[in-house]
């Protein structure tokens, strides 16, 4: 893949088609995609990640349920299986081509807390997640406005600068289109239009909140017990465990490993990681049965904590990209920018006296 100075155009609905059919030909094309009454409630809808052959699969107005994470960390993967004393690993889920995702800016920066973790979090980095990072290019979604419950612009994710090419779609069906890589401008027909385009991107949020100053924020968990403070209490009544602002989430990156073997055939198994999250049950349950959070109101202050305090002494960046799908999903409407914002009236009202 070679970098060309980037150029961009004006597309028609059938000259995008034409587009993404000749990116086809090359790489695998994943986008959001809405799937018709598959949703959480019967009647709705549900958007996730998919493979896109045509300007009408993609799903650009709403933001998608799941985000892109799906595609580098499946929710349920089979690692290996075991036959006898051989490890064997799975065939069908090896794809070698490139992959161009598209996916908006906040949802670039989550795929960068993702790196951290499985790339950069240990001795060596996850070989099952190296192999498909390997293979991704973006294809940004321009977010020119703000969706409803986003804080990007607060978490400083609002602006992405790496990308293969990006992309403003239309109300007609068609696209301006800005191409950085010069195998994808092959695929550009060649009757399209010269464009003069760039992205916008967001300034302001629909749900702005007051990330607090990282050393104020452990000062107060240190000196003043925010860890028990009664800020917590209302998340153990409302929070009722479900996952679904784990799952649905671009930076949780927590897994379970599973070994099943065969009773019939002990010569055969296999090990899988499955999604796992802070808030569902028995995520911290331990050998002998020990679990050190059962109250629902701990685990949103560790989560809380992992996404704008641990994650970023660890890492320099928080965790956290406020990409609002927490807010979206929580069928308690638990908003997590409104318990950041809690955060900071705590951390900042001790600060000043
Ligand atoms: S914690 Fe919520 S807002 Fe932040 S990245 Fe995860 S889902 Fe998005
Ligand atoms: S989505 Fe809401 S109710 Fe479900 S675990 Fe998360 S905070 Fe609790």
């Amino acid at each position: 893949m070679t970098k060309k100075p980037r150029v961009s155009f004006n597309l028609s609905p059938g000259e995008l088609d034409q587009a993404l059919a000749a990116w086809n030909r090359d790489l695998d094309v994943m986008a959001p995609r809405r799937i018709k009454g598959r949703g959480r409630m019967a009647g709705q809808d549900v958007i996730r990640y998919a493979p896109v052959v045509a300007g009408n699969d993609i799903e650009w107005r709403q933001k998608s349920t799941f985000s892109p994470k799906v595609v580098l960390f499946p929710p349920n993967e089979t690692l290996f299986h075991l036959v006898g004393d051989r490890i064997v690993e799975p065939s069908g889920d090896r794809p070698e081509r490139p992959l161009l995702l598209f996916c908006r800016a906040c949802d670039i920066h989550g795929v960068d807390r993702l790196d951290r973790v499985f790339l950069d979090n240990g001795p060596a980095p996850d070989p099952f997640y190296q192999r498909r990072r390997a293979r991704l290019r973006f294809a940004l979604i321009e977010c020119a406005t703000s969706m409803e419950n986003c804080f990007c612009v607060s978490m400083g994710t609002n602006v992405a600068k790496d990308y293969s090419l990006s992309i403003r779609f239309l109300p007609d069906g068609g696209a301006l289109v800005e191409v950085r890589d010069a195998d994808l401008l092959a695929g550009i027909p060649g009757t399209a239009a010269a464009a003069d385009f760039s992205p916008l991107f967001v300034q302001e949020d629909d749900s702005p909140v007051r990330v607090p100053d990282s050393d104020a924020l452990a000062r107060e968990i240190r000196e003043n017990d925010l860890f028990d403070h009664p800020m917590w209490e209302p998340y153990s009544k409302r929070c009722i465990a479900c996952g679904r602002c784990n799952f649905s989430c671009p930076t949780c990156s927590c897994f379970s490993t599973l070994d099943a073997t065969s009773e019939d055939t002990p010569e055969l198994g296999v090990r899988r990681r499955v999604w796992a999250g802070c808030h569902v049950d028995r995520f911290t349950e331990m050998a002998g049965g020990h679990d050190v959070r059962t109250d629902y109101g701990s685990r949103m202050r560790f989560k809380t904590m992992h996404k704008i305090h641990d994650f970023q002494q660890r890492f320099g960046t928080h965790m956290c990209v406020g990409c609002g799908r927490c807010d979206d999903q929580c069928p308690e409407y638990i908003s997590f920018s409104t318990c950041i914002n809690r955060v900071a009236d705590i951390v900042e009202r001790k600060a000043e006296g």
